[in-house]
């Protein structure tokens, strides 16, 4: 872990809010490797030992897991009106985890669940540039080159768009519906099924397949995995 400040690292131990943490602080109930600290500057990492009123301080293992995410599923940590939330999937863990970014209710696919909140900001944020696969079943058959204007970046709502790596994948002319594979790096609203409409091609069912070099291998709907420390290391 990098160095953070005493007040955060004993707020996230779930020992007292953040402010409490620092009444604690400046009030001489803790320690730092055995040495008192009221500095409200203090910074600390992994291998320093904290003690709060005598108590050392439990901390969180940092937590990552990848997974595969059912539609009708809420990407939330809990719902007020009892709609099933990707925390669900993880009653088995202690730790309280994050989903990193969103999937609608009835998109499936990859969501990384995890309680480190620094990771969590640094995947979202677009300077990253962390590749999106998306697989969508639209409504018609678009030939390739009707594509072309989310390859050259779309304006939508004001705003222009990166631009998407964007395929037919399958045609069904029977049905008049199609597959086609979306790769985008930002992750704005409804972008991929907004993306998708403002080309003529509805989405009726879509999935994300791919998080950066991750993928739902060997995964079912519910499934959750660890990420290996490898692959949590090439994210970073
Ligand atoms: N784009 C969408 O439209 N929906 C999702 O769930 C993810 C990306």
């Amino acid at each position: 872990m990098a160095e953070e400040r005493l007040q955060k690292v004993i707020a996230h131990a779930g020992v007292a809010s953040r402010r409490k943490a620092e009444d604690l602080i400046t009030s001489g109930h803790v320690t730092v490797n055995g040495a008192l600290v009221t500095e409200l500057g203090t910074k600390v990492d992994d291998s320093d030992k904290v003690v709060v009123d005598g108590a050392p301080l439990i901390r969180e293992m940092k937590q990552y897991f990848l997974l595969y995410k059912p539609r009708g599923v809420i990407t939330a940590v809990s719902d007020n009106k009892g709609r099933k939330v990707v925390n669900d999937f993880f009653d088995d863990i202690h730790e309280r985890l994050y989903p990193v970014g969103r999937l609608d209710y009835d998109t499936s696919g990859l969501i990384i669940m995890t309680n480190d909140g620094d990771f969590a900001n640094m995947m979202m944020h677009p300077k990253f540039h962390i590749d999106k696969r998306y697989v969508a079943k639209v409504k018609g058959v678009p030939k390739g080159i009707e594509l072309m204007p989310l390859r050259n970046g779309i304006t939508i709502d004001g705003r222009k768009l990166a631009k998407a790596k964007a395929a037919v994948i399958s045609r069904d002319k029977t049905k008049q519906t199609a597959i086609v594979e979306l790769t985008i790096h930002q992750g704005l609203n409804h972008q991929v099924k907004k993306m998708l409409k403002a080309v003529g091609f509805p989405v009726l069912k879509l999935s994300r397949v791919g998080f950066g070099f991750l993928t739902l291998d060997g995964l079912q709907p519910g499934d959750y995995r660890k990420l290996s420390h490898n692959e949590i290391y090439q994210l970073k």
